[in-house]
């Protein structure tokens, strides 16, 4: 079980719900991914069943209960999550998960039920909406959502919502700094991954690990690096070659870019942007100076288009266009 980060307010509601008479039957715990959902709907399932319960109604994390919930084997609290790769759960799972809840607690005084309840479609939500409504005695559900508008407004209604707290860049890096110790090859990919997590630990972990995604910022960095010094089609060809990428890649490429021209274009209009995928000032800036605003502008759009339609689109066609766009990047009117 990971370290909490952040939260606080949170967990202390529902530590201060597990020692309570009269706690809300169901509660929703939305985020980010990677915000720490499941660990906290843990945790809070451990302070119902826990068997020394802190007086502030926090779990003791080591008895037996507590053990077996943290990581997930405990035989009176259940988690519903979708099967491995798949991004639903379907119905069916729904209603069959649904009919253990009737069972009464087998080790402690309490059941809880963990569902992710961004994987359940209007047919699985509206499957649990009986069970959120009449819960039964001493039963508890988290639900965990990453968009809470996913959610039908009758399964929002019935549940108490709880949002988990995006993190400070400087949080995250502490946090990603503790666990990479001092290997080298973190040291300049933290910042990064901590700028693009939108304050989700478990995200910025994800990109910190990730050699794609850094070896797309190269890339991506080189590309730009070109225009700034002069280079044309041919060589952003050469840079990010239309016939060697495959689709992913070239999503990928996309998505980089947009970044990096959305950070261009905040501080062509506010001197004091800083950047969240340049390394260096000195190129960060030189470029902002170099681009031209309308034509930015006009490259931000066609890249939303070029993503909006990468699923079927032809690759080398696209990317064509791109380094076209580009190109005129930075030549005034
Ligand atoms: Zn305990």
């Amino acid at each position: 079980m990971e370290e909490i980060i952040g939260n606080r307010e949170t967990l202390a509601l529902l530590y201060g719900a597990a020692k309570s008479e009269k706690p809300a039957g169901c509660y929703i715990i939305a985020g980010a991914e990677g915000s720490g959902k499941r660990s906290i709907a843990r945790l809070a399932a451990a302070a119902f069943c826990c068997v020394s319960r802190h007086p502030d109604g926090s779990p003791c994390l080591t008895c037996r209960n507590c053990r077996n919930i943290l990581s997930g084997t405990h035989v009176d609290v259940r988690e519903l999550n979708p099967e491995k790769d798949k991004k639903w759960i379907p119905v069916e799972d729904v209603r069959q998960f649904l009919k253990v809840t009737y069972l009464a607690p087998v080790e402690g005084d309490w059941r809880a039920y963990l569902i992710d309840a961004s994987a359940l479609n209007t047919q699985g939500q509206n499957a649990l909406l009986k069970s959120i409504e009449e819960v039964r005695p001493r039963s508890v559900f988290f639900l965990m959502a990453t968009d809470l508008s996913a959610l039908l407004p009758t399964v929002r209604s019935r549940s108490v919502i709880l949002k988990t707290e995006a993190l400070s860049s400087d949080i995250i890096c502490g946090a990603l700094q503790k666990e990479a110790g001092n290997r080298a090859k973190y040291a300049e990919r933290i910042p990064v991954a901590a700028a693009l997590s939108r304050g989700s630990l478990g995200m910025a972990r994800k990109l910190l690990h990730s050699d794609r995604f850094f070896s797309t910022r190269a890339t991506v960095l080189s590309y730009f690096d070109t225009i700034l010094s002069g280079g044309g089609f041919i060589k952003l060809c050469a840079v990010a070659p239309p016939g060697a990428m495959n689709r992913q890649e070239y999503i990928d490429f996309l998505t980089m870019a947009r970044t990096c021209l959305r950070d261009l274009l905040r501080r062509k209009n506010d001197p004091g942007a800083a950047p969240l995928i340049f390394p260096d000032e000195e190129l960060f800036s030189d470029l902002a100076t170099v681009i031209h605003l309308r034509r930015g502008v006009e490259l931000f759009d066609l890249t939303e288009e070029l993503l909006a339609n990468a699923d079927n689109a032809n690759v080398f066609t696209g990317l064509s266009r791109y380094h076209r766009g580009m190109q005129g990047l930075t030549k005034n009117e």
